[in-house]
C-alpha cells in the first residue's frame, strides 16, 4: 500500500519531530535478519550482548530490563513494581509528559502530589526539597522526574535533584523518565542514585518505536520485596531471573534487539562524550536560528535549554499547527506539534538522534521558508545564524 499520501517521492522526508526520531540505515539493515527462535542456543547471545551494552548509555552496573512496550509501558512498570495502593508519589508538573505519568499513577492507586511549574521551566529542585523536608511522616514514597520534558524543550537537573533529597534525608526512591533523553544527554544512573530510570527505544536511541526499558537500583529492587500493587507482565523479578542466562520470560522483540545491537555501536563509536556534545551544538545553532527569526523559545531558563528540542512559540494571533499544516505540505517536513496547553501555541523542532549539519540546517531553512508562507511575522537571517555557528563563524 502506499503509506505516504501526504508527500512526493523526490528526495527523503524530513522528520524533525522529537520523537521518534530518524533511524540510520545502519540500524534499519539490521532489523533485516531473520527471526530467530527466542528459545534456542543463539538467542542468549544476542540478549547477554545488549543486556550488558545498554549499561554505559544508562551510566549503571545494575541491571537494565528491555519490554516490548512503548515507554508508558514502562512507566507503568516502574510503578507498579516498587509502590503499593494508597502509596504518595512527588510528582513534578514540568510538561505534558509529566501529566500523563501523574494521570497513570492516579489510576494505578498511587496519591501523586504536584509541584506544578507553569512549563516554561525544568523542575524547581528548592521545592522539591521543601516538599521532602516538610514530609516528616515519610509519606512520599517516589519522586517522579522527567529528565527532558520533550512538550517544553526543559531539561531538569537530575544531578541537584539527587542532592536535594540527600539534603533532606528523605528516604523515598527517584524515578527519571529519561525517554527523549537517554543517548542525547549525559545521565548517570549510578552516580546520581536514580532508583528507576525510565527509557524508550524510539528517541535519542535511533530506534523505531517499540521497545523501553527500566534500569533499576539495589534499593528499587529491594522495594519490589514489599511493593503491592498488582503485577504479572510487568514484574522485573522473572524477567531478571531470565536475563541472567540473556533470555526473556515471554517472546522479546527480537528483531528490534538486532537493531538496538546495531544502534549502540553507533553510540559507542562516536563516543558518547561527542554524542552529547553534537547534541549541544546542534541546539545551539537551533536557538540561534530561533533569536535571529525573533521568535520566542518555550523554555525561559538558559540552564535548562533541551539539547533535544527546542519548542518555539508563534506569535500571538497566528496559529502554530497552520504553520506545521504548510511547512508539510509545501516542503514535507514534519515538526512536532503542541502539546496539551502548548497545543497552537508552539512547534518543535526535533534535533535528536541521527542527525548531522545539513540535515539541520535543511530543517532550519523549512522552518524559515514556512515562515514566510504562512505569513508569520518574523526576520530573515535564521538560517545564516545557524550556518555562522556551524561553520565556526560565530
Ligand atoms: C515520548 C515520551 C513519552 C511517551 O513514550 P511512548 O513511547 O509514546 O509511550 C514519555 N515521556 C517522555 C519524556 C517522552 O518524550
Amino acid at each position: 500500500m502506499a503509506y505516504f499520501t501526504s508527500r512526493t517521492e523526490n528526495g527523503r522526508h524530513f522528520l524533525q519531530i522529537p520523537g521518534p526520531s530518524n533511524v540510520p540505515d545502519r540500524v534499519l539493515r539490521a532489523l533485516d535478519n531473520p527471526t530467530m527462535d527466542h528459545r534456542g542456543p543463539d538467542f542468549g547471545v544476542l540478549g547477554k550482548t545488549v543486556l550488558e551494552k545498554l549499561k554505559p548509555v544508562f551510566g549503571t552496573e545494575q541491571p537494565v530490563i528491555i519490554y516490548p512496550a512503548s515507554g508508558t509501558g514502562a512507566w507503568e512498570a516502574a510503578l507498579v513494581n516498587t509502590l503499593s495502593p494508597g502509596d504518595t508519589v512527588l510528582m513534578c508538573e514540568t510538561g505534558w509528559f509529566a501529566h500523563l505519568w501523574q494521570e497513570l499513577a492516579e489510576r494505578l492507586g498511587l496519591k501523586p502530589r504536584l509541584l506544578e511549574t507553569d512549563w516554561r521551566r525544568a523542575a524547581d529542585v528548592p521545592a522539591i526539597e521543601a516538599a521532602l523536608r516538610a514530609d516528616r511522616a515519610h509519606e512520599i514514597k517516589a519522586v517522579c522526574v522527567v529528565h527532558n520534558e520533550t512538550s517544553t524543550g526543559c531539561t531538569s537537573r537530575i544531578d541537584e535533584v539527587r542532592r536535594a533529597m540527600d539534603a533532606a534525608g528523605h528516604p523515598a526512591l527517584l524515578m527519571v523518565d529519561t525517554i527523549s533523553s537517554l543517548g542525547s544527554v549525559e545521565f548517570r544512573h549510578d552516580d546520581w542514585g536514580v532508583d528507576v530510570t525510565i527509557s524508550g527505544s524510539q528517541k535519542g536511541l535511533m530506534l523505531p518505536p517499540g521497545i523501553s526499558f527500566n534500569a533499576v537500583s539495589a534499593k528499587a529492587l529491594k522495594a519490589a520485596d514489599t511493593a503491592r500493587l498488582p503485577r504479572s507482565y510487568w514484574d522485573w523479578k522473572p524477567m531478571l531471573a531470565s536475563n541472567a542466562t540473556g533470555y526473556f520470560p515471554y517472546t522479546p522483540a527480537t528483531n528490534m534487539l538486532y537493531a538496538l545491537d546495531a544502534a549502540l555501536d553507533l553510540l559507542m563509536n562516536e563516543g558518547l562524550a561527542n554524542v552529547f556534545a553534537r547534541h549541544e551544538r546542534h541546539a545551539e545553532a537551533t536557538r540561534r536560528a530561533v533569536r535571529a527569526w525573533g521568535l520566542e523559545i518555550q523554555c525561559e531558563d538558559p540552564r535548562h535549554f533541551s539539547p533535544v528540542l527546542t519548542a518555539v512559540r508563534v506569535p500571538e494571533g497566528h496559529s502554530a499547527n497552520a504553520l506545521r499544516g504548510a511547512i508539510l505540505e509545501r516542503f514535507d517536513m514534519s515538526l512536532g506539534n503542541g502539546l496539551g496547553r502548548l497545543n497552537d501555541r508552539v512547534f518543535r523542532i526535533g534535533h535528536l538522534g541521527a542527525l548531522n549539519d545539513l540535515t539541520l540546517l535543511g530543517a532550519l531553512g523549512g522552518v524559515e521558508m514556512g515562515l514566510r508562507v504562512a505569513g508569520v511575522p518574523h526576520s530573515a537571517g535564521g538560517v545564516k545564524a545557524a550556518m555562522d555557528l556551524l561553520s565556526g563563524n560565530a
